[in-house]
């Protein structure tokens, strides 16, 4: 597997045309923390997760995973570096098979002794893919859709799990169990980052928090410190 290492994001910016969607940001996720970004639809936090995986251009005074400059490397390597990435909206393969969308997870994207096994321990996270692994993805519920897209991102053995609103479009009892399936892997010592509409999840899923607005962190703290933040309890929790 990977060595464990530091996230860090330092002035990062990006922009779309004219549209400054990420406005010098700052956030860190340490060896085995748990991280969250909460905030309102378009306040930039799916922006600020594609520029930590290099997937839109970003400019950042600092942008490193470990001693790895992720500036410096392009997209597809990333993953390598021991980056998972759940994106939004899941983005299974609906015409392949449960199995099939996992092995595309993998970096040799071939049956071997490794991926088998590999595969295997997904099935142990998530029993309900091993019962579906030859229904096509498509036929999925979202829920089982979204397991699926964390199975597939487990697949390359990550050291940090980077989700983009894995509770979208999922039922209350669904959004518990993808924050059980959080706090197990975190708890496995897999460094999370988790972008979120859902505050209430999120500060049960991690440790420490960013509130975005607008392009830029207004608010940050420990989950506990943000759950009891006037501010945040008015406008993100609705209390
Ligand atoms: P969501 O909850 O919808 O994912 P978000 O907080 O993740 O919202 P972003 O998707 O990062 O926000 O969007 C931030 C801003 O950038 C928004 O104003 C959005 O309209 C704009 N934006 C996002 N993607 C693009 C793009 N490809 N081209 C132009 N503008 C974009």
């Amino acid at each position: 597997g990977h060595l464990p290492a530091k996230l860090v994001a330092d002035g990062l910016f990006v922009n779309y045309g004219g549209v400054a969607a990420v406005r010098g940001v700052s956030f860190a996720v340490d060896i085995g923390q748990s991280v969250g970004i909460i905030g309102a639809n378009g306040a930039g936090k799916t922006s600020t997760l594609k520029a930590v995986l290099g997937l839109v251009h970003r400019r950042a005074e600092k942008l490193a995973y470990g001693d790895v400059d992720l500036a410096r490397i392009p997209a597809r390597k990333i993953v390598r570096e021991g980056i998972g990435y759940v994106p939004e909206g899941r983005h299974v393969f609906g015409g392949l098979s449960v199995e099939k969308n996992l092995l595309l997870g993998a970096y040799i994207q071939r049956w071997n002794a490794e991926t088998k096994a590999q595969v295997a321990e997904i099935y142990d996270i998530f029993p309900v893919l091993g019962q579906m692994r030859t229904r096509l993805a498509g036929a999925l519920s979202g829920g089982q859709q979204q397991m699926l897209a964390i199975g597939r991102a487990l697949m390359s053995k990550p050291r940090l799990l980077v989700l983009d609103e894995p509770s979208m479009g999922l039922s209350p009892k669904l959004v518990d169990e993808v924050l059980a399936v959080v706090k197990r892997l975190n708890a496995a010592d897999m460094a999370i980052l988790l972008v979120e509409q859902n505050a209430k999840l999120t500060f049960e899923a991690t440790t420490y928090c960013y509130v975005m607005e607008n392009g830029k962190i207004e608010i940050e703290g420990t989950a506990d410190d943000l759950r009891t933040d006037p501010r945040v309890r008015r406008i993100y929790l609705g209390i």
